[in-house]
């Protein structure tokens, strides 16, 4: 039977970035050596011709730091006048007036911005450049006073844990909603030193169920509702290793023509320079309906994995594979659950 083809396409056009935020998965990649790697302007023109044929409908320009890529502008164009529906994922830094202007003569459906921090030294410490903050700031205006849709995200980490709540007034005093999100990655060449960034599992589970911010209005718990219920904790009814989207509708295609299934995968994973979009794509759907866990395997059985987190890509690094358990995400999904149950002995601890 044939694969149902991808309706979105996340494109990574470039690793190069103009900071390095302590946490970014990509950075190691952002080298002179490695983006002398990345496709040719007119092997991105191709590949996009194949998504445009394959049906793809939605399109993501994200990096590194798109923007910054030299033929950005054409790139952007090209994927417009091929009819996608395009998205664009920036830093802000870089958005100068000029590229404002540029923006707001063909918008983007979608900007998104991601805000470290509501001060210059923790932004700046994330960011690990100087004065980013104060160009972020810039950015953020140029986009407002053009109407571009934007929407600000961001990462609770170590180092803004502390000022969460200014970064959401901040936010809010934009008239925009505040998006935090706790999920830090490897990097994706396997270095960890992104995940020492991470909050605690504890902090974790605070800020999502509203306590780590502000008690009273639980602002930051948008998915307590979905919480209060008990079908949350139940065992898997099926062995697939990916219990996530994977494989249903989206492709993701790195700088070096490279598609797999999501932004942290790296495997399963072809290369578009060998072979067409359609067959990567139908490769990519087999490996990833037929990966299964061991039966005795923890997550296998898990009765709390509608609250974890914990990805095939992640486990490979943090734990030696892509079935094995990580420490982080069990210590968030079993901090959830006790919060779910308090007081219930229907969750087994293991
Ligand atoms: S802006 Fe994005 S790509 Fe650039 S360093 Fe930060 S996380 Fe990485
Ligand atoms: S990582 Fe831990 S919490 Fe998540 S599914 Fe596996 S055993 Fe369950």
């Amino acid at each position: 039977m044939m694969s149902p083809l991808p309706t979105r396409a996340q494109f990574e056009i470039t690793y190069r970035c103009n900071i390095h935020c302590v946490h970014c998965y990509t950075d190691p990649f952002n080298t002179p050596g490695q983006v002398r790697r990345e496709l040719a302007f007119e092997e991105i023109l191709r590949i996009f011709d194949e998504l445009r044929e394959a049906g793809v409908l939605w399109m993501l320009l994200t990096g590194g730091e798109a923007v910054v890529h030299p033929r950005f502008k054409e790139i952007y164009r090209e994927a417009k006048t091929r009819g996608f529906i395009v998205s664009l994922f920036s830093n802000g830094t870089t958005i100068t007036d000029d590229m404002a202007d540029f923006l707001a003569s063909d918008p983007p459906f979608q900007l998104e911005v991601s805000c470290h921090g509501a001060t210059n030294s923790v932004f700046d410490q994330i960011t690990q450049i100087p004065g980013s903050f104060l160009r972020f700031q810039e950015g953020i205006r140029r986009i407002l006073a053009r109407g571009l849709p934007l929407k600000i995200k961001t990462k609770a980490m170590k180092e803004n844990r502390h000022e969460l709540m200014k970064i959401k007034e901040f936010i809010e005093g934009l008239g925009l909603d505040f998006n935090p999100n706790t999920t830090i990655q490897p990097r994706l060449n396997g270095d960890l030193s992104s995940t020492d960034h991470r909050l605690l599992p504890d902090e974790i589970v605070e800020l999502e169920f509203g306590n780590f911010l502000d008690a009273e209005e639980k602002a930051c718990s948008p998915k307590e509702e979905k919480h209060s219920s008990e079908t949350f904790l139940q065992p898997p009814s099926h062995d697939r290793l990916f219990r996530c989207g994977c494989g249903t509708n989206a492709v993701v295609i790195n700088p070096y023509g490279v598609v797999r299934s999501c932004t942290f995968t790296t495997r399963p994973a072809f290369d578009l320079k060998e072979m067409t979009l359609q067959s990567a794509w139908e490769k990519l759907v087999h490996e990833i309906r037929n990966a299964r866990y061991a039966p005795e395997v923890p997550c296998r059985v898990c009765p709390v994995y509608l609250l974890c987190g914990k990805n095939p890509a992640m486990a490979v690094h943090e734990a030696g594979s892509v079935q094995a358990p990580v420490e982080h995400f069990c210590g968030v999904a079993y901090g959830k659950a006790e919060r779910l149950t308090k007081g219930s002995s229907s969750v087994v601890y293991s």
